[in-house]
């Protein structure tokens, strides 16, 4: 699983957060990633052995890797 977090990023939790989303946008990158609820913008750090435990699906990019351009 890659681990290379960016700004925006959004990934999946494998655990709900109490206002019921699954759901969080990398807000912040460190010794330990902010992460943002997407739906109520709570903020939580955690550091990345956390984040790897409780990853349920690795990073969805917002932009898509460019395709290999051809020549
Ligand atoms: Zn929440």
């Amino acid at each position: 699983m890659l681990e290379i977090y960016e700004i925006g990023d959004m990934i999946t939790l494998k655990k709900a957060h109490p206002c019921g989303s699954y759901q969080w946008t990398v807000v912040r990158i460190g010794a330990e990633i902010g992460l943002e609820c997407l739906t109520c913008k709570h903020r939580i750090l955690l550091s990345r052995h956390d984040l790897r435990k409780k990853l349920k699906r690795a990073p969805e990019k917002r932009s898509e890797p460019r395709a290999q351009q051809e020549e």
